[in-house]
């Protein structure tokens, strides 16, 4: 059966135009599935109930099975999903004033073996499609209770998404239905032709890099694929990349002790990050002896003396220690818990 989670109004449309006898009969079922994040037909109580019935026979309205979620002391609640071939893939929901920000996964693992993250350390993963998208989306908002009016969408989960640029479009069309695309950020480990893809899309989500060290070598050694796309050639796109007015790009900067916290690595920062309308997230590294052995965050002091650094030179910066510590919300953790838990061995070698 088809299913009509992650496929944009049109085409929903489409799909059930043969079965209604008025046009404005499935653009009401469209409706109601992107707009108001229906799961059954039942919900639908504008339509005949015979109209409901037949449908039902023919599509489905099937969100990833939630397995797993956990609440931390901090407020964020952490999600594992099972996808139907039994891949999973965690979202994390974080509350904050009144608002609510969403991280999804675009993959179900990643190839990309950064040495700092879990993700990377368990290995690839397929893309993820449409539905797996958004509907993680619509699961962790319906738990959390948030109005999608408040929602922020971050793109910081499993995966690199933009390895996954056909089933992210359309993801970001059919969320962009709800969620203002300059409430939706795309973090990008530095693909310079997904970049330039996100460049050209009409609504355009933010953009996020993930930096994590202030020299090409550096980089290299714990980002591999930026052997690939070098560190200079990444900042020249992130250079030319369109900003509406009063945005800017993230660049998130993972705080690893004795590798990337030194006063002279804030300079060097400064000076990459020069010109460019920006803020920079440095987040200590959320440890993991499990996965990332080797390596630890820098102590308090550190992390506060390298994010004055940073200020000081005018750049906007933000502390953040990785939400939901004590329920392993960084990318990847909670999988790497429950795999361990039953004795699978990572497919990627950890750290050092
Ligand atoms: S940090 Fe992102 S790109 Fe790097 S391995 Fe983890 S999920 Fe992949």
């Amino acid at each position: 059966m088809t299913n009509l989670v992650g496929k944009p109004p049109a085409e929903i449309q489409r799909e059930l135009a043969p079965y209604c006898d008025r046009p404005f009969r499935s653009r009401q079922v469209a409706h109601w599935i992107v707009q108001r994040h229906a799961t059954s037909f039942d919900e639908m109580t504008n339509l005949p109930a015979d109209l409901r019935r037949r449908l039902q026979r023919l599509f489905t309205i099937h969100d990833p099975e939630l397995v797993e979620s956990t609440a931390s002391g901090d407020g964020a609640r952490k999600f594992l999903f099972a996808l139907d071939d039994g891949a999973s893939v965690e979202g994390v929901a974080m509350p904050e004033d009144r608002k609510l920000t969403l991280c999804l996964s675009s993959q179900a693992g990643c190839a990309l073996g950064c040495r700092f993250c879990v993700t990377g350390v368990l290995g690839a993963g397929r893309n993820l499609r449409p539905d797996e998208i958004v509907g993680q989306y619509r699961v962790m908002l319906q738990v959390s209770g948030g109005d999608s009016e408040r929602v922020n969408i971050v793109f910081m989960g499993m995966g690199e998404p933009l390895l996954n640029t056909d089933h992210l479009g359309t993801a970001l069309d059919v969320l962009g239905e709800r969620v203002s695309p300059k409430r939706i950020t795309v973090s990008t480990a530095g693909i310079l032709p997904g970049i330039r893809w996100l460049a050209a899309r009409e609504r355009r989500p933010k953009l996020a890099i993930s930096l994590n060290a202030p020299d090409q070598e550096r980089r290299a050694e714990i980002m591999p694929i930026s052997r690939r796309y070098p560190l200079d050639e990444l900042m020249r796109e992130v250079r030319s990349f369109p900003l509406e007015r009063g945005r800017r790009v993230t660049f998130e900067y993972v705080l690893i002790r004795g590798f990337n916290d030194a006063a002279a690595d804030a300079s060097l920062l400064v000076r990459l990050l020069a010109g460019i309308p920006s803020k920079v997230n440095v987040i200590p590294l959320n440890e993991d002896p499990d996965h990332l052995a080797g390596w630890r965050p820098p102590e308090p002091e550190t992390v506060d003396r390298f994010g004055r650094a940073l200020a000081e030179a005018g750049l906007t910066v933000t502390v953040r220690w990785s939400r939901g510590r004590d329920v392993a919300a960084a990318c990847g953790q909670l999988k790497g818990r429950r795999l361990r838990d039953v004795s699978i061995a990572p497919t990627h070698a950890g750290p050092s």
